[in-house]
Protein backbone atom coordinates (compact mmCIF):
# COMPACT_ATOMS: atom_id res chain seq x y z
CA UNK A 1 0.00 0.00 0.00
CA UNK A 2 1.75 3.49 -1.11
CA UNK A 3 2.68 5.57 1.76
CA UNK A 4 0.10 8.09 1.55
CA UNK A 5 -3.08 6.30 1.50
CA UNK A 6 -5.66 6.84 3.78
CA UNK A 7 -7.79 4.28 5.12
CA UNK A 8 -11.22 4.94 5.61
CA UNK A 9 -13.81 3.10 8.06
CA UNK A 10 -17.18 3.16 6.27
CA UNK A 11 -18.59 1.67 9.53
CA UNK A 12 -20.51 -0.82 7.77
CA UNK A 13 -22.25 1.80 4.92
CA UNK A 14 -22.58 1.27 1.35
CA UNK A 15 -19.93 2.32 -1.14
CA UNK A 16 -20.47 3.38 -4.67
CA UNK A 17 -18.79 5.16 -7.73
CA UNK A 18 -19.93 8.54 -7.65
CA UNK A 19 -23.19 9.54 -8.94
CA UNK A 20 -23.45 11.24 -12.34
CA UNK A 21 -26.73 13.46 -13.13
CA UNK A 22 -26.94 14.29 -17.20
CA UNK A 23 -29.51 16.84 -16.90
CA UNK A 24 -28.67 19.46 -14.04
CA UNK A 25 -29.47 23.16 -14.35
CA UNK A 26 -28.39 24.50 -11.36
CA UNK A 27 -28.37 23.60 -7.50
CA UNK A 28 -27.62 25.92 -3.99
CA UNK A 29 -28.82 29.47 -5.86
CA UNK A 30 -26.87 28.96 -9.10
CA UNK A 31 -27.97 27.77 -12.40
CA UNK A 32 -25.94 27.03 -15.39
CA UNK A 33 -27.42 29.99 -17.40
CA UNK A 34 -25.85 32.59 -14.75
CA UNK A 35 -22.59 31.93 -17.06
CA UNK A 36 -19.84 32.80 -14.44
CA UNK A 37 -17.29 30.89 -13.33
CA UNK A 38 -18.89 31.34 -9.42
CA UNK A 39 -21.93 30.05 -10.37
CA UNK A 40 -20.93 26.76 -12.18
CA UNK A 41 -18.17 26.50 -8.32
CA UNK A 42 -21.79 26.76 -6.46
CA UNK A 43 -23.48 24.44 -8.34
CA UNK A 44 -20.55 21.88 -8.50
CA UNK A 45 -19.63 22.09 -4.70
CA UNK A 46 -22.93 21.52 -3.59
CA UNK A 47 -23.87 18.69 -5.86
CA UNK A 48 -21.72 16.91 -3.66
CA UNK A 49 -23.86 16.64 -1.32
CA UNK A 50 -26.11 14.61 -3.08
CA UNK A 51 -23.77 12.08 -3.95
CA UNK A 52 -23.24 13.24 -7.40
CA UNK A 53 -19.52 13.67 -8.29
CA UNK A 54 -19.95 14.72 -12.26
CA UNK A 55 -22.67 16.34 -14.20
CA UNK A 56 -23.60 17.45 -17.55
CA UNK A 57 -23.97 21.46 -17.14
CA UNK A 58 -27.70 21.58 -18.74
CA UNK A 59 -28.46 25.10 -20.78
CA UNK A 60 -32.34 26.47 -21.17
CA UNK A 61 -33.87 27.62 -23.88
CA UNK A 62 -32.73 31.39 -23.95
CA UNK A 63 -31.53 34.08 -26.27
CA UNK A 64 -28.22 32.88 -28.59
CA UNK A 65 -26.11 35.59 -26.75
CA UNK A 66 -27.57 33.90 -23.26
CA UNK A 67 -26.30 30.31 -24.48
CA UNK A 68 -23.38 31.12 -26.06
CA UNK A 69 -22.30 32.83 -22.97
CA UNK A 70 -23.40 29.66 -20.64
CA UNK A 71 -21.37 27.45 -22.82
CA UNK A 72 -18.18 29.85 -22.83
CA UNK A 73 -18.19 29.60 -19.55
CA UNK A 74 -18.26 25.94 -19.24
CA UNK A 75 -15.66 26.05 -22.04
CA UNK A 76 -13.46 28.67 -19.56
CA UNK A 77 -14.18 27.22 -16.49
CA UNK A 78 -15.27 23.72 -16.35
CA UNK A 79 -11.65 22.30 -15.55
CA UNK A 80 -10.96 24.34 -12.84
CA UNK A 81 -14.11 23.25 -10.15
CA UNK A 82 -13.61 22.27 -6.57
CA UNK A 83 -16.44 19.67 -6.35
CA UNK A 84 -18.26 17.62 -9.11
CA UNK A 85 -17.14 17.67 -12.35
CA UNK A 86 -18.39 18.39 -15.28
CA UNK A 87 -18.20 16.09 -18.18
CA UNK A 88 -19.85 18.78 -20.35
CA UNK A 89 -22.65 20.21 -21.27
CA UNK A 90 -26.43 19.03 -22.16
CA UNK A 91 -28.36 21.65 -24.19
CA UNK A 92 -31.62 21.42 -23.64
CA UNK A 93 -33.29 23.18 -26.65
CA UNK A 94 -33.31 25.64 -28.46
CA UNK A 95 -34.59 22.73 -31.07
CA UNK A 96 -37.42 22.01 -29.42
CA UNK A 97 -41.42 22.00 -30.33
CA UNK A 98 -42.76 25.59 -29.17
CA UNK A 99 -46.44 23.38 -28.43
CA UNK A 100 -44.21 20.81 -25.72
CA UNK A 101 -41.69 24.05 -24.75
CA UNK A 102 -42.64 22.76 -20.43
CA UNK A 103 -40.72 25.61 -18.69
CA UNK A 104 -38.48 26.43 -21.48
CA UNK A 105 -39.34 30.15 -22.79
CA UNK A 106 -41.13 29.66 -26.62
CA UNK A 107 -39.84 32.73 -27.96
CA UNK A 108 -36.40 31.83 -28.12
CA UNK A 109 -36.96 28.37 -29.39
CA UNK A 110 -35.71 27.67 -33.36
CA UNK A 111 -35.47 25.43 -35.88
CA UNK A 112 -31.91 22.78 -35.58
CA UNK A 113 -28.80 24.91 -36.94
CA UNK A 114 -25.44 23.68 -36.76
CA UNK A 115 -24.26 26.66 -37.24
CA UNK A 116 -25.05 27.65 -33.72
CA UNK A 117 -23.77 24.87 -31.70
CA UNK A 118 -20.00 24.76 -34.15
CA UNK A 119 -18.15 26.80 -31.81
CA UNK A 120 -19.03 24.21 -29.22
CA UNK A 121 -18.76 20.72 -30.57
CA UNK A 122 -16.04 19.49 -27.82
CA UNK A 123 -18.05 20.38 -25.14
CA UNK A 124 -21.70 19.07 -26.16
CA UNK A 125 -22.42 15.72 -25.09
CA UNK A 126 -25.88 15.65 -25.24
CA UNK A 127 -28.83 17.86 -27.20
CA UNK A 128 -31.91 17.47 -26.67
CA UNK A 129 -34.02 17.77 -29.69
CA UNK A 130 -37.54 17.43 -31.12
CA UNK A 131 -36.85 15.39 -34.20
CA UNK A 132 -40.33 16.73 -36.03
CA UNK A 133 -38.86 19.88 -36.67
CA UNK A 134 -37.43 21.20 -40.29
CA UNK A 135 -34.11 20.34 -40.52
CA UNK A 136 -34.41 18.34 -37.84
CA UNK A 137 -33.14 14.73 -39.98
CA UNK A 138 -29.99 16.85 -41.20
CA UNK A 139 -29.28 18.07 -38.14
CA UNK A 140 -29.49 14.51 -36.12
CA UNK A 141 -27.65 12.49 -38.97
CA UNK A 142 -24.80 14.76 -39.47
CA UNK A 143 -24.12 14.72 -35.65
CA UNK A 144 -24.44 11.06 -35.51
CA UNK A 145 -21.86 10.65 -38.73
CA UNK A 146 -19.37 13.14 -37.50
CA UNK A 147 -19.82 13.99 -33.10
CA UNK A 148 -20.82 10.89 -32.16
CA UNK A 149 -19.66 11.89 -28.98
CA UNK A 150 -22.48 13.86 -28.50
CA UNK A 151 -25.90 11.93 -27.28
CA UNK A 152 -29.23 12.85 -29.14
CA UNK A 153 -32.40 12.82 -27.30
CA UNK A 154 -36.03 13.12 -28.41
CA UNK A 155 -37.60 15.67 -26.00
CA UNK A 156 -40.11 18.74 -25.49
CA UNK A 157 -41.40 17.32 -28.76
CA UNK A 158 -44.73 16.07 -30.41
CA UNK A 159 -43.31 13.43 -32.62
CA UNK A 160 -45.78 10.71 -32.70
CA UNK A 161 -45.08 6.95 -32.92
CA UNK A 162 -44.01 6.40 -36.36
CA UNK A 163 -41.92 10.03 -36.65
CA UNK A 164 -40.15 8.87 -33.37
CA UNK A 165 -39.13 5.47 -34.53
CA UNK A 166 -37.82 6.91 -37.70
CA UNK A 167 -35.89 9.48 -35.63
CA UNK A 168 -34.10 6.41 -33.83
CA UNK A 169 -32.95 5.35 -37.43
CA UNK A 170 -31.38 8.78 -37.97
CA UNK A 171 -29.65 8.94 -34.74
CA UNK A 172 -31.85 9.33 -31.67
CA UNK A 173 -30.64 6.88 -29.53
CA UNK A 174 -32.38 8.46 -26.19
CA UNK A 175 -34.90 10.21 -24.54
CA UNK A 176 -34.92 13.26 -22.18
CA UNK A 177 -37.52 12.58 -18.94
CA UNK A 178 -39.78 10.39 -20.44
CA UNK A 179 -43.61 11.20 -20.31
CA UNK A 180 -42.71 14.94 -19.58
CA UNK A 181 -42.95 17.60 -22.23
CA UNK A 182 -44.09 15.18 -24.70
CA UNK A 183 -47.45 13.85 -26.01
CA UNK A 184 -49.18 10.75 -23.73
CA UNK A 185 -49.20 6.92 -24.68
CA UNK A 186 -52.26 6.40 -25.75
CA UNK A 187 -53.42 2.89 -26.98
CA UNK A 188 -53.75 3.96 -30.48
CA UNK A 189 -51.79 6.42 -30.39
CA UNK A 190 -48.57 5.33 -28.76
CA UNK A 191 -46.43 8.49 -29.59
CA UNK A 192 -42.92 8.88 -28.42
CA UNK A 193 -43.76 6.84 -25.25
CA UNK A 194 -44.61 4.01 -26.98
CA UNK A 195 -42.10 4.48 -29.34
CA UNK A 196 -39.27 4.48 -26.76
CA UNK A 197 -40.90 0.87 -25.01
CA UNK A 198 -41.01 -0.42 -28.67
CA UNK A 199 -36.71 0.46 -29.21
CA UNK A 200 -33.70 -0.36 -27.66
CA UNK A 201 -33.48 3.56 -27.11
CA UNK A 202 -32.00 4.53 -23.52
CA UNK A 203 -34.25 7.23 -21.69
CA UNK A 204 -33.81 8.96 -18.83
CA UNK A 205 -36.76 10.38 -16.01
CA UNK A 206 -37.28 12.43 -13.14
CA UNK A 207 -37.99 10.17 -9.74
CA UNK A 208 -38.97 12.96 -7.71
CA UNK A 209 -42.66 10.91 -7.26
CA UNK A 210 -44.11 14.94 -8.49
CA UNK A 211 -43.09 14.80 -12.55
CA UNK A 212 -44.63 11.09 -12.99
CA UNK A 213 -46.80 9.11 -10.63
CA UNK A 214 -44.70 6.18 -9.21
CA UNK A 215 -46.79 3.28 -10.76
CA UNK A 216 -45.51 5.21 -13.86
CA UNK A 217 -41.82 4.69 -12.73
CA UNK A 218 -42.24 1.43 -11.85
CA UNK A 219 -43.66 0.61 -15.12
CA UNK A 220 -40.63 2.23 -17.16
CA UNK A 221 -37.91 0.20 -14.89
CA UNK A 222 -40.00 -2.81 -15.58
CA UNK A 223 -40.29 -1.90 -19.63
CA UNK A 224 -36.54 -0.19 -19.75
CA UNK A 225 -34.48 -2.21 -17.61
CA UNK A 226 -30.75 -1.11 -16.94
CA UNK A 227 -31.79 1.33 -20.05
CA UNK A 228 -33.57 3.46 -17.58
CA UNK A 229 -31.16 6.34 -16.39
CA UNK A 230 -31.99 8.69 -13.38
CA UNK A 231 -31.96 12.30 -13.36
CA UNK A 232 -32.17 15.26 -11.10
CA UNK A 233 -33.26 18.23 -13.91
CA UNK A 234 -32.90 20.48 -10.90
CA UNK A 235 -32.68 24.10 -11.15
CA UNK A 236 -31.09 26.62 -8.81
CA UNK A 237 -33.45 25.95 -5.91
CA UNK A 238 -32.17 22.31 -5.80
CA UNK A 239 -30.62 21.54 -2.22
CA UNK A 240 -32.14 25.43 -1.24
CA UNK A 241 -35.21 26.65 0.52
CA UNK A 242 -38.75 26.82 -0.38
CA UNK A 243 -39.19 29.98 -1.90
CA UNK A 244 -39.20 32.34 -5.55
CA UNK A 245 -36.59 31.65 -7.75
CA UNK A 246 -35.39 32.30 -11.68
CA UNK A 247 -35.21 29.62 -14.56
CA UNK A 248 -34.19 30.49 -17.76
CA UNK A 249 -35.68 33.96 -17.41
CA UNK A 250 -38.80 32.53 -16.15
CA UNK A 251 -40.31 33.35 -12.12
CA UNK A 252 -40.48 29.49 -10.53
CA UNK A 253 -42.04 28.88 -7.00
CA UNK A 254 -40.73 26.26 -5.39
CA UNK A 255 -43.18 25.04 -2.48
CA UNK A 256 -43.45 20.87 -0.85
CA UNK A 257 -40.82 19.56 -3.20
CA UNK A 258 -42.35 21.42 -6.50
CA UNK A 259 -41.00 23.79 -8.73
CA UNK A 260 -43.76 25.61 -10.95
CA UNK A 261 -44.39 28.66 -13.07
CA UNK A 262 -47.26 30.78 -12.50
CA UNK A 263 -49.39 28.96 -14.61
CA UNK A 264 -49.05 25.71 -12.60
CA UNK A 265 -46.11 24.01 -15.60
CA UNK A 266 -43.83 22.07 -13.25
CA UNK A 267 -40.36 23.76 -13.99
CA UNK A 268 -37.42 21.64 -13.35
CA UNK A 269 -37.15 20.06 -9.99
CA UNK A 270 -35.48 19.95 -6.39
CA UNK A 271 -34.79 17.12 -6.61
CA UNK A 272 -31.78 15.41 -4.86
CA UNK A 273 -29.80 12.09 -6.96
CA UNK A 274 -29.43 10.43 -3.77
CA UNK A 275 -33.14 10.84 -3.14
CA UNK A 276 -34.22 9.85 -6.80
CA UNK A 277 -32.26 6.20 -6.32
CA UNK A 278 -34.09 5.54 -2.98
CA UNK A 279 -37.65 6.41 -4.38
CA UNK A 280 -36.97 4.40 -7.16
CA UNK A 281 -35.99 1.28 -5.03
CA UNK A 282 -39.39 2.12 -2.94
CA UNK A 283 -41.84 2.61 -5.58
CA UNK A 284 -39.98 0.09 -8.25
CA UNK A 285 -38.67 -3.56 -8.23
CA UNK A 286 -35.24 -1.37 -9.15
CA UNK A 287 -32.47 -2.93 -6.75
CA UNK A 288 -29.98 -1.05 -5.11
CA UNK A 289 -27.30 -1.84 -7.17
CA UNK A 290 -29.58 -1.24 -10.69
CA UNK A 291 -30.22 1.69 -8.66
CA UNK A 292 -26.60 2.79 -8.30
CA UNK A 293 -25.59 1.66 -12.37
CA UNK A 294 -28.75 3.80 -13.42
CA UNK A 295 -26.91 6.78 -12.27
CA UNK A 296 -22.85 5.40 -12.56
CA UNK A 297 -22.15 2.80 -14.95
CA UNK A 298 -25.05 2.98 -16.97
CA UNK A 299 -24.39 6.79 -18.06
CA UNK A 300 -21.18 6.94 -18.65
CA UNK A 301 -20.84 3.69 -20.83
CA UNK A 302 -23.64 6.09 -22.77
CA UNK A 303 -21.63 8.75 -22.66
CA UNK A 304 -18.75 6.86 -23.82
CA UNK A 305 -16.31 8.14 -20.70
CA UNK A 306 -14.20 5.94 -18.48
CA UNK A 307 -16.08 6.68 -14.99
CA UNK A 308 -18.75 5.38 -13.17
CA UNK A 309 -16.89 2.10 -11.76
CA UNK A 310 -14.79 1.48 -9.37
CA UNK A 311 -11.65 -0.20 -11.60
CA UNK A 312 -8.40 0.06 -12.19
CA UNK A 313 -7.40 3.21 -14.49
CA UNK A 314 -10.70 4.90 -13.88
CA UNK A 315 -11.06 8.09 -11.57
CA UNK A 316 -11.54 7.46 -7.68
CA UNK A 317 -15.10 9.45 -7.62
CA UNK A 318 -16.85 7.67 -5.05
CA UNK A 319 -19.66 8.12 -2.35
CA UNK A 320 -20.38 6.46 1.06
CA UNK A 321 -24.24 6.26 2.33
CA UNK A 322 -26.50 4.59 4.37
CA UNK A 323 -29.37 2.40 4.03
CA UNK A 324 -31.67 5.35 3.15
CA UNK A 325 -29.68 6.80 0.78
CA UNK A 326 -28.21 9.40 3.27
CA UNK A 327 -24.83 11.05 1.78
CA UNK A 328 -21.81 10.23 4.40
CA UNK A 329 -19.08 11.08 2.33
CA UNK A 330 -18.09 12.11 -1.34
CA UNK A 331 -14.85 11.46 -2.91
CA UNK A 332 -13.74 13.11 -6.12
CA UNK A 333 -10.39 12.11 -7.89
CA UNK A 334 -9.68 10.28 -4.19
CA UNK A 335 -9.83 13.17 -2.17
CA UNK A 336 -12.76 13.47 0.15
CA UNK A 337 -14.97 16.76 -0.69
CA UNK A 338 -17.79 16.51 1.41
CA UNK A 339 -18.84 14.86 4.55
CA UNK A 340 -22.81 14.76 6.15
ZN1 LIG B 1 -34.25 20.42 -17.81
Amino acid sequence: MPVSTEIIDAKGAYLSPGFIDIHVHGSGGADVMDATPQALQTISETLLQTGTTSFLATTMTMSTEAVDKALQNVQKNALSLEGAKIFGVHLEGPFLNPEKHGAQDKRYIKNPDLALIDPYLQEIRMITIAPEMPGAEKFIRHLGMYHPHIILSIGHSDANFEQSKESFGWGISHATHLFNAMNPCHHRKPGIVGAVFDAEVTCDIIADLVHTHPSILKLVHQLKGDKLFLITDAMRAGCMKNGTYDLGGQKVTVEGGKATLADGTLAGSVLKMNEALKNMMQVSAMTRIEAVNAVTKHPARKLGIEAGELKAGYPADMVIFDEDFSIITTIVDGEIKYEG
